[in-house]
């Protein structure tokens, strides 16, 4: 399947292709013809799938045929509801990149700042709006902006939305919605409470389902490290001497383990800084931009704060803990790997936490390559099982 049997324009063939994806990824394949011919969308994806741009791009392209809005100033016709900031961005990015040769416009607007210049961009009209929940009622009740034009209606990250406590803000924005518009809904979990929802949102909608990434997916090279506790950091900072390291996403179970991780990093000269719910949004910001553009080489995150970080070329996963929830090592592990490139998952095994890797080698039917030949190995302790053996070069990055 390539994108050219999707049937796209020229305009974002041309701008995927400048993306360097070379074919449509499962969710992306099966969302975008059924979006193309106007029914509702279910999807149960997470991050990582390319579940952005298997809605921006069927957006943008109904949307491109219908650019002219009489001679008064652009409507907002789509509108996209995410719960972060941070998720907002990077969709925001996503329609900047594919839709840079349609001549539509975006903007995105999030709380914790100002709201002078999102109110300016809203003022000069644009096509596409891409929203976290409380700014957005806030704009629509200072009658900022109104939700009475919109064609298109995306719900992102709804199980979320669930968790931060938004339910009720969401309930409030389809209310301003017009009943006749096209829904999209995308949640990587489907509990009761989340399908009630989607059912007051979508119409008759096609159901996409797309499982988890594969733990075991020959892209990552997993390995496993039995290590005491207080022996992880000289651990974590005798790996990170090997250069060939250029990014390294550690996961801590804590706030309070990753900013000690992150400050364990600093005094050895590692750049690092440390990204979690305590932190203002700016802080996190600037964190996630310093890791992107590769000014710090390390970004410890707790699983919460972590989700929808979005990193390209991410080289190394790093679980300076192990989760005490299996699938939570999928996804963590799923950060790195991605769009066809290597990635390496190291993980850190102390006694007490050799239950946890129990589960994790079950739901991954397969055991993670144990890494013996290290400089801190355990002084108690029993020896771990006798379970499949890696070479130390596992973990360098081919
Ligand atoms: P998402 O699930 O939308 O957060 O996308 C995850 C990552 O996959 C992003 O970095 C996208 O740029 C990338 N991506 C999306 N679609 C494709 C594709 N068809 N080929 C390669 N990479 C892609």
């Amino acid at each position: 399947m390539t994108f050219e049997n999707l049937n796209l324009i020229e305009p974002i063939l041309r701008a995927v292709k400048a993306e360097g994806y070379t074919e449509p990824t499962p969710i992306q394949e099966q969302a975008i013809p059924v979006l193309l011919k106007g029914h509702d969308l279910m999807g149960c994806a997470q991050t990582g799938t390319g579940k952005t741009a298997a809605f921006a791009i069927p957006i943008l392209q109904l949307l491109s045929g219908n650019l002219s809005n009489g001679n008064g100033k652009r409507q907002i016709k789509a509108l996209i509801v995410t719960p972060t900031r941070e998720l907002a961005i990077q969709i925001g990015e996503s329609f900047s990149a594919y839709g840079k040769h349609t001549g539509l416009r975006h903007t995105v607007i999030f709380g914790g700042v100002s709201q002078h210049g999102q109110v300016n961009a809203l003022k000069n009209g644009i096509d596409i709006l891409v929203a976290t929940p409380g700014r957005l009622l806030d704009l629509i009740d200072q009658h900022l902006m109104t939700l009475q034009n919109i064609q298109f209606f995306v719900l992102d990250e709804a199980d979320r939305m669930l968790d931060m406590g938004f339910i009720h803000d969401v309930k409030k924005i389809i209310a301003k919605l017009p009943a006749k518009r096209q829904s999209l809904f995308f949640s990587a979990t489907m509990p009761p409470e989340i399908q009630k929802l989607a059912a007051t949102i979508l119409v008759k909608p096609v159901k996409v389902e797309i499982v988890p990434v594969v733990a075991t997916t020959n892209l990552i090279k997993q390995s496993l490290y039995f290590v005491d506790k207080p022996d992880k950091r000289h651990l974590l900072i005798h790996l990170l001497q090997d250069k060939s390291i250029d990014s390294a996403l550690i996961f801590t179970r804590t706030k309070h383990g990753a900013d000690k991780v992150s400050r364990d990093l600093v005094k050895a000269g590692i750049k690092a800084s440390a990204i979690h719910g305590n932190k203002s949004q700016g802080a996190r910001q600037d964190a996630l931009n310093n890791f992107k553009n590769k000014k710090t080489r390390v970004l410890v995150a707790t699983d919460i704060a972590s989700r929808g970080i979005d990193v390209e070329q991410l080289s190394h996963v790093i679980n300076y803990e192990i989760p005490n929830i299996p699938e939570t090592y999928v996804h963590r592990i799923g950060r790195t790997g991605r769009a066809g490139i290597n990635g390496i998952a190291l993980s850190f095994c102390d006694t007490e936490e050799r239950e946890y890797l129990k589960d994790i080698h079950k739901l991954i039917s397969g055991q993670i390559p144990v890494v013996e030949d290290h400089p801190f190995p355990m002084k108690h302790g029993a020896a771990p099982e006798p379970v499949v053996k890696a070479k130390t070069s596992r973990w360098r990055r081919r």
